[in-house]
């Protein structure tokens, strides 16, 4: 018997084949989940749906274990709520849900944060932060007695990445909301944690610059070696399942290890090799 027989959930933030959120379904999926996606609203002159066909490219073959999609943007509380309602009308109560969204504007990562607009700042904040809370209390009514919430974070929220900028101050917030949403929704027994991976190529990561990342991590991390999505999408899966039961507020790091490095370690050797 799957991990997931007879567990639902909501998933937020498949774009594509290369979404965190789509490496994390699959897992949850192909151990008896059954889950409610959302996709991006199509704009009205969009007759081509793209956004909604994208995600249901994705879908192909799990019709089953995916009975919904429905469109979300998570800046209008309105639909967060049309969403999960539609979504509980359709599974039940949740056992899980993930929260893997972010955005910020290219103008604002691409200044140094000093110059980040104001507008910019609480479009970012919004979408990448608040809306966990957002979404956190839509479900709150309808999660299962031993339920699990999980967001995705990056290092650039603890640690001043340069490059990551207005979007590392966005996970800063959305770190803290774990904890204080871990808080309140403790006593109910959801549980709410995140998960800080290293860089993967995806739409968002292309954004915040993750190209170059992942030459570097390849040099620090002391695996030596970049995280795959499968292997996010596993710790994922572990973190909305019971196996993590007795875990909560937490930020589990799943990137080779590359945050606990205090220098940057076999990098150092090949910059002195070079200078020899
Ligand atoms: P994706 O671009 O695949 O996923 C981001 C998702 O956020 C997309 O589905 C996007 O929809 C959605 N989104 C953006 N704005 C809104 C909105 N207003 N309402 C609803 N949905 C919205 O990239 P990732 O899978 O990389 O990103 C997922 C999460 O993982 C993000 O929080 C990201 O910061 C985090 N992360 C990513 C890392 C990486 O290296 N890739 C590393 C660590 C963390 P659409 O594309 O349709 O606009």
């Amino acid at each position: 018997m799957g991990m997931f027989e007879g567990k639902k959930g909501l998933i937020l933030g498949v774009a594509n084949e290369r979404s965190i959120a789509w490496a994390i379904a699959k897992q949850v999926m192909d151990e008896g989940g059954r889950c409610g996606f959302s996709h991006l609203p199509d704009r009205p002159d969009d007759d081509k749906n793209r956004n909604r066909r994208r995600v249901e490219r994705c879908l192909k073959g799990y019709e089953e274990s995916a009975p919904i999609l429905v469109p979300l943007d998570v800046r209008s509380d309105e639909q967060i709520q049309q969403v999960v309602d539609a979504v509980v009308a359709e599974l039940g109560q949740l056992d899980f849900v993930l929260h893997s969204i972010a955005f910020a504007d290219r103008d604002d990562l691409n200044r140094d944060t000093v110059e980040t607009s104001r507008d910019g700042f609480k479009m970012a904040m919004e979408i990448s932060a608040y809306s966990l809370i957002a979404v956190s209390n839509a479900v709150r009514p309808h999660m299962a007695p031993q339920g699990s919430i999980l967001t995705m974070t990056y290092f650039g929220g603890e640690k001043c990445v340069p490059g990551y900028n207005v979007m590392g101050i966005c996970k800063a917030a959305l770190e803290a909301s774990v904890r204080y949403l871990a808080y309140d929704l403790g006593p109910e027994g959801t549980r709410v944690n995140a998960i800080s991976a290293g860089p993967l190529k995806t739409l968002a990561g292309s954004a915040a610059g993750v190209g170059e990342m992942l030459k570097m991590y390849k040099d620090i991390a002391p695996m030596a070696r970049n995280v795959t999505h499968e292997e996010v999408g596993r710790s994922g899966a572990f973190l909305l399942s019971s196996c993590s039961d007795g875990i909560t507020g937490e930020v589990l790091h799943v990137d080779a290890g590359y945050n606990m490095m205090g220098s940057p370690g076999r990098l150092l050797d090949k910059m002195s090799d070079s200078e020899k």
